[in-house]
C-alpha cells in the first residue's frame, strides 16, 4: 500500500559532535523486521511459503549464538489489519518472548480499536516507541519515544515515528482521541537530544518507502531508517546522504540482519546486510510452534 501524500518539509543540514573512543573499529549488529500483519506462520501461498514466528525465533537463536547481544528492532504492523483479538493477543505473547528492544506503533496496532490497543498492546510487555502519538486530551505520549541501547560499547539510539497518512484507510473510532505529530519535524525536534545520548541513531520508520526517502532526504544525521508500513522488500540498503535505508517486506516472511562496522569517532565505516528468508529451510523453535498450534487448534482462546 503507498499512502505517501508528502509532508510539508524544510530541509536542514544539522551537524553534531560524536563520541570519540580510543580503540578499534567495534561491530553492532541490528536484527530488524517488519509488516508482520498479524501472521503467526507461514503464509499459505502456494511454492515456498515463507514466514511464521517460529522460523524466526530459530533465526534469532542462530544470530545471538553466532554474535551474542543484538539490537533486535520492528517497525511496526505487528499485528493484523482487522479485528483479530484472540490471535493478536497471541502474536503480543511471542513477540515478548522474541526479546525486541523496541517496536515501533504502527496503524495496525490500533486495528483492533482503542480499547484493545490500551488494555493489551500497551500493556503487553513489549517495548514500543512512537514520537508522534499523543493522547489528545493529556497531550501525553501513548508511548516512550525512543531508547538507547549500548551494544560493543557502542550507543544506539531507536526511535519510532508514524505519520498521520498511513491512518488514512481506518476508521475514525479505532484513532479517536490521538494528535499524530509530523514525523520529519518530530525528527528534527528529537535528533539532538538523541546525538547527546548516542553514536548511532536509528529510526522506526512507520512512514511507507517514499516517506522513509523524504525523512533522510529533508534530517541529515540519522545513521539508519529502518521502513515499514508498506510491503517493501530492500534486498540491499538504500544509501540517501549518510543514510541507511533498510526493509524487511511483507507479513514478516524475512528477518533482516544488518551489521554496521563503527570507527574510533562513532562514523559508520562499514556496514554488511542480509535478507534471511524464513522458508522451509528453517527450522521451528518448538516452544513458539507449540504456541502457534495451540492457537490454530482451538486450545488457545
Ligand atoms: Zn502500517
Amino acid at each position: 500500500m503507498r499512502r505517501w501524500t508528502g509532508y510539508f518539509i524544510v530541509c536542514v543540514t544539522i551537524f553534531f559532535g560524536r563520541r570519540v573512543w580510543a580503540d578499534e573499529l567495534r561491530t553492532v549488529t541490528l536484527v530488524y523486521t517488519c509488516s508482520n500483519n498479524g501472521m503467526l506462520r507461514a503464509c499459505a501461498c502456494p511454492g515456498d511459503p515463507r514466514g511464521g514466528l517460529a522460523r524466526r525465533a530459530s533465526v534469532l537463536r542462530k544470530i545471538r549464538d553466532e554474535v551474542g547481544e543484538v539490537l533486535l528492532l520492528d517497525s511496526g504492523d505487528v499485528l493484523s489489519p482487522l479485528k483479530r483479538f484472540e490471535k493478536d493477543a497471541v502474536v503480543l505473547k511471542i513477540y515478548g518472548l522474541l526479546k525486541y528492544d523496541a517496536v515501533a506503533i504502527g496503524d495496525q496496532e490500533f486495528a483492533n480499536g482503542r480499547a484493545f490497543f490500551a488494555e493489551r498492546v500497551l500493556t503487553s510487555g513489549l517495548r514500543w516507541v512512537s514520537a508522534c502519538l499523543k493522547d489528545a486530551e493529556t497531550g501525553k505520549r501513548v508511548a516512550p519515544p525512543y531508547i538507547v541501547k549500548k551494544l560493543s560499547g557502542v550507543r544506539v539510539a531507536v526511535i519510532g515515528l508514524v505519520g498521520p497518512d498511513v491512518f488514512e484507510f481506518m476508521e475514525p473510532d479505532k484513532t479517536g482521541g490521538l494528535t499524530i505529530a509530523d514525523p520529519v519535524e518530530t525528527m528534527k525536534f528529537y535528533l539532538p537530544e538523541l546525538r547527546r545520548q548516542a553514536d548511532v541513531v536509528v529510526a522506526l520508520s512507520h512512514l511507507g518507502d517514499e516517506g522513509a526517502v523524504a525523512l533522510a532526504e529533508c534530517v541529515q544525521g540519522i545513521d539508519v531508517i529502518v521502513g515499514g508500513h508498506t510491503q517493501v522488500l530492500l534486498p540491499e540498503p538504500l544509501k540517501l546522504g549518510e543514510t541507511f535505508i533498510v526493509q524487511a517486506g511483507p507479513d514478516g516472511e524475512y528477518v533482516g540482519r544488518l551489521d554496521l562496522t563503527v570507527d574510533p569517532k562513532g562514523r559508520i565505516v562499514g556496514t554488511r546486510n542480509q535478507m534471511i528468508p524464513l522458508d522451509r529451510h528453517v527450522p521451528d523453535d518448538p516452544e513458539i510452534a507449540r504456541m502457534v498450534e495451540a492457537y490454530f487448534s482451538g486450545r488457545v482462546k
